[in-house]
């Protein structure tokens, strides 16, 4: 195939562009914060299913503080009655031996009571602790969401431009080239990496970087300047400097 030299040039300047188009489409496809926000949207599910088993928990030592609220209370109430028929001076001194006998048990009953109920108290706070950690860290995610679908929307927005850009410029430029020429960059470019066209630089294919062998080099030099060259190992379009 022939085709002039500042056509076969044309055809370098189509390749940056087509090399553009891609470079963009695989950017917009691989856009990193897809995948961080795919990751935050996974942290706040775990964070959520973790923080209904802490609820959860937390109703739990509620109930079981209030339990040993009322244990304490009750046994307070019957110290007070003891303490009340003991300062009476009503009862006799076998009732004040068994009462007193009874304040000494409800003394013990009531430090029992009190130590597991700081226990309990504990457990509460530290499960308080968990939640409140889980809510905040859930606030922070969200917030990070939120900017990342920013810098999501704007690198989206950023390429688009690019991509458009590229996409009219090629349109410009297209019409510009001899037809055959075009029609067979396209038929290479669909089966070589979308790489129709590559400059040939000193002995060397800058479509697959391969030397080209001395005795094809002998007869490229000897063809003329609009033969329409192409790479023996990756078949592309060779387009002298
Ligand atoms: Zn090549």
């Amino acid at each position: 195939m022939k085709a002039s030299e500042a056509h076969q040039n044309l055809l370098i300047d189509l390749q940056k562009i087509d090399t553009t188009i891609m470079a963009c489409g695989l950017k917009l496809a691989n856009l990193p914060e897809h995948e961080q926000i795919k990751a935050i949207h996974k942290r706040l599910e775990d964070a959520a299913v973790e923080l209904k088993v802490v609820e959860t928990e937390l109703e739990d030592v509620s109930i079981d503080l209030r339990r040993s609220e009322v244990d304490v209370e009750a046994v307070v109430d019957r110290m007070k009655k003891d303490e009340g028929r003991l300062s009476s001076g009503s009862a006799s001194p076998k009732e004040l031996e068994q009462t007193q006998h009874e304040l000494a048990t409800l003394a013990k009953r009531k430090a029992e009571l009190e130590d597991s109920e700081l226990e309990i108290m504990m457990r509460y706070d530290s499960v308080k602790k968990r939640l409140d950690e889980l809510a905040s860290d859930e606030v922070g995610l969200k917030q990070l969401e939120l900017e990342l679908n920013v810098r999501l929307e704007n690198a989206k927005t950023q390429l688009d431009a690019e991509l458009s850009k590229a996409k009219s410029d090629r349109a410009l430029l297209v019409p510009q080239i001899d037809g055959s020429l075009y029609d067979l960059y396209e038929k290479v470019r669909g089966s070589a990496n979308g790489i129709g066209a590559a400059l040939l630089i000193g002995s060397k294919c800058d479509g697959c970087h391969l030397q080209i062998n001395a005795i094809e080099i002998e007869r490229i030099k000897s063809l003329a300047v609009d033969e329409v060259l192409r790479c023996e190992e990756c078949r592309r379009i060779l387009v002298r400097i």
